[in-house]
């Protein structure tokens, strides 16, 4: 699909690069088969295919309308078309560099900015967030059901630890997660401890950047990353042998710094180096003994919910359900695995009523076969299912821990 770049873009770098990520697009249209919002509203603009004409439109005509804005708002970042494009399209980079475009092309109302900065800042920011969160608990019993039940309950903490192993790695500790469910890093150390790795978290490093970038604040996600890139380059120096990530969306932004910083000679190589050693958990896991850990398997089934970016971005969509297998759990029966939860980052608070209806799709695909718990790897998911679903929802680290 050819491009012709409208005189404002010329001379940017980004709307060269969504030029050429476009002119991948074919028209073809099998995309729309696997995208949840088309599935969702038929809408062809809230389609890959429609979104991607509509940041054309954008970068032809040096202007983008509220309209073409809510189009693009309403999608997930899932990468479902991603997968299914048989023409290799990159949607994720083309939505992320569409999205940072129109903030600036169609301004969002005072109000709409206020809420988004709100969010950006108190969701990337872990110990502010642990005070809301905590304070939330506290108010819980007063509050409607409805909020009551986006509220996660405090998780205890198994013991950490002690020994210091041979081999390290970097663990990323996250804003969110190292909130809302602690437990999955508690437990990542102690599976990892017991193969023999220590995790070592730098006091420094902070939120990966996911929620800003995604929102469009490029510039303060590119500030997280650098953060992070300090934060971690001693360790690598070291000798740190991965940076481990247990929540696949950070995840599968980390894979990316590379390519985000690199136009930024001071960061750009180091950036590229951070890339190239960042493991999901299974990852890590993957090319372990499992047999060593002895797990207790006696839960019942387990239906697995393979996180969009774990399956979409990383491309590794069959790595909880291997790993739980060869530890000998009994995986359920689902459906739909490639649609999205609906969870999607900041998506379930800012697009509430579409995502709530995504994420009764999903347990309804999780449920076909009576699992006794959900297991996801990513900490959007978890708390999304959880705050619907009638059996637990875990971190499938959580498992191994048994
Ligand atoms: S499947 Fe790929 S090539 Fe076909 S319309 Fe969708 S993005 Fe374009
Ligand atoms: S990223 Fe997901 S929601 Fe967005 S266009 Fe692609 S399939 Fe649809």
């Amino acid at each position: 699909m050819y491009t012709d770049l409208h005189e404002n873009f010329t001379r940017d770098p980004d709307a060269r690069q969504a030029r050429d990520l476009i002119d991948a697009c074919v028209h073809c249209g099998f995309c729309l088969a696997t995208c949840p919002t088309y599935l969702d509203s038929r809408d062809e603009r809230d389609s890959p295919r429609g979104r991607i004409y509509l940041v054309k439109q954008l970068l032809e005509t040096g202007d983008a309308s509220a309209l073409s804005r809510t189009h693009l708002d309403r999608c997930l970042s899932c990468r479902s078309c991603e997968t299914t494009c048989p023409s290799g399209m990159r949607y994720g980079r083309l939505a992320d560099i569409g999205r940072g475009l129109m903030e600036e092309s169609a301004p969002r109302n005072t109000a709409q900015r206020s809420w988004r900065y709100l969010l950006r800042y108190l969701l990337s920011r872990p110990r502010l967030f642990r005070l809301v969160l905590n304070l939330g608990r506290m108010v819980r019993p007063l509050l409607p059901a409805s909020l009551a039940t986006q509220i996660p309950q405090r998780q205890s903490l198994p013991p950490r630890p002690v020994a210091t192993r041979s081999r390290s790695m970097l663990v990323l500790e996250g804003c969110v997660q190292s909130a809302a469910t602690p437990r999955t890093n508690a437990a990542a150390r102690r599976i990892l401890d017991r193969l023999g790795i220590t995790l070592v978290a730098a006091p420094q490093a902070g939120c990966c950047g996911a929620v800003n970038y995604h929102l469009g604040a490029h510039a303060d996600g590119l500030d997280n990353m650098r953060r992070n890139i300090d934060a971690w380059w001693p360790h690598i120096e070291a000798g740190a042998e991965a940076i481990v990530s247990s929540a696949s969306g950070c995840g599968s932004l980390l894979v990316e710094y590379g390519e985000l910083l690199a136009r930024d000679p001071a960061y750009a190589e180091k950036a590229a180096r951070v890339s190239a050693l960042v493991r999901d958990i299974g990852e890590v896991l993957q090319q372990e003994d499992l047999a060593s850990l002895a797990v207790d398997t006696g839960v019942g089934k387990i239906a697995v919910q393979v996180p969009c970016t774990l399956q979409h971005a990383l491309k590794l969509p069959d790595l909880i359900p291997d790993i739980l297998r060869r530890a000998g759990f009994d995986l359920a029966q689902t459906q739909e695995g490639h649609l999205c939860c609906g969870s999607a980052g900041t998506y379930s608070i800012l697009q509430p009523e579409t995502s709530q209806r995504l994420r009764d799709n999903k347990l309804r695909a999780l449920g076909v076969d009576s699992p006794a718990i959900i297991a996801t790897g990513n900490v959007g998911c978890q708390l999304h299912l959880q705050a619907a679903a009638e059996v637990p929802v875990v971190h499938w680290i959580e498992l191994l821990d048994r």
